[in-house]
């Protein structure tokens, strides 16, 4: 939430997000989220096994808290879109197989579609003007889209920029959409050489949006992928995804929490491939928060910004 937003009356939210308890992907989720530039535009609801709680039969009183909690944010906050985030070595989700789902990751992957897919249909039949897109996050905090049918036609299509790293392809994700490919053949003709201008690139992204009709996240995902094909380091698209996350993540008075700038580092990284160095990544977040006029959050019992200094200095 930024300083600047009305308290008075509930913020618009395009999404409802059901993810996992689990205390080791809580951070990755958000991370995703704002990755994908959604920051303060989703409303959440964690609850243990996320897809499994709207369709386990066990578990009444969750299908019902699911339900009641979903059509309050519609109310309230106008969500268009369910997102479900199911994650890999899920407790939950073993507790419900009667096995350790993570010994067979193609078994654990299926069984995840399966009530994904459930989950998606659910959703669909109490709301049928809800587009669904369900997803299954590794333990990296990685996060693969699956190919859904029964999510409606938004469902399955969306493709986000979910690994930027380029994970293992999975034949079961379903191919971008029909306006990726043209502006895929633009971003050849005019990133040929590499793209080392943020202001060319920001360009091109609008002209994804504006004349392909692409999500802002898709065009960034072409972008991506064009970059890694032709073997260039995106640096800059790599200190724009850096830059918007800790502007995303600053506090209201512009400070940026030690987690936060590690966080900013290693997505610095990922998007460029892992080209860039961790210390490089690292330098690098240390001078986009001073360009951005952010400064640092002191940390620990002495409250000190020692930590951003070891930042610059890495
Ligand atoms: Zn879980």
């Amino acid at each position: 939430m930024t300083a600047a937003a009305d308290t008075t009356t509930p913020r618009k939210a395009d999404a409802f997000l059901v993810s996992c308890i689990d205390p080791r992907l809580t951070d990755d989720t958000t991370f995703l989220m704002a990755a994908l530039g959604r920051t303060d535009r989703y409303s959440e609801m964690r609850i243990a096994g996320a897809a499994l709680a709207a369709v386990d039969p066990a578990r009444p009183a969750w299908n019902t808290a699911l339900w009641e909690n979903l059509a309050a944010s519609r109310q309230l906050h106008g969500v268009r879109e369910v997102i479900f985030v199911n994650h890999r070595d899920c407790g939950a989700m073993h507790g419900w197989a009667g096995r350790r789902l993570s010994d067979d990751p193609a078994d654990e992957l299926r069984q995840h579609h399966g009530v994904l897919e459930r989950a998606a249909a659910a959703v669909r039949a109490r709301h049928p003007d809800l587009g669904v897109t369900i997803k299954l996050m590794e333990l990296d905090g990685s996060a693969r889209v699956l190919p859904c049918a029964a999510c409606g036609p938004a469902g399955g299509l969306r493709a986000e920029a979910v690994d930027p790293a380029g994970g293992p392809g999975d034949p079961a994700v379903l191919p971008v959409r029909p306006g990726a490919a043209a502006f895929a053949d633009l971003v050849r003709l005019r990133a040929g050489g590499g793209l080392t201008d943020p202001d060319a690139e920001l360009a091109l992204l609008t002209d994804g949006v504006v004349q392909h009709g692409l999500t802002a996240a898709e065009a960034r995902a072409v972008l991506l992928a064009e970059a890694r094909r032709s073997g260039t380091a995106s640096g800059s698209a790599a200190a724009a995804e850096a830059r918007a996350f800790l502007r995303a993540q600053a506090d209201p008075r512009g400070r940026v929490a030690r987690t936060d700038a590690l966080h900013a580092a290693a997505l610095y990284r990922r998007v460029t491939g892992r080209q860039a160095t961790e210390a490089e990544a690292t330098r690098r977040v240390a001078t986009l928060i001073e360009a951005e006029g952010l400064a640092p959050r002191p940390d620990g019992v002495l409250r000190s910004t020692t930590w951003f200094r070891r930042m610059a200095q890495a």
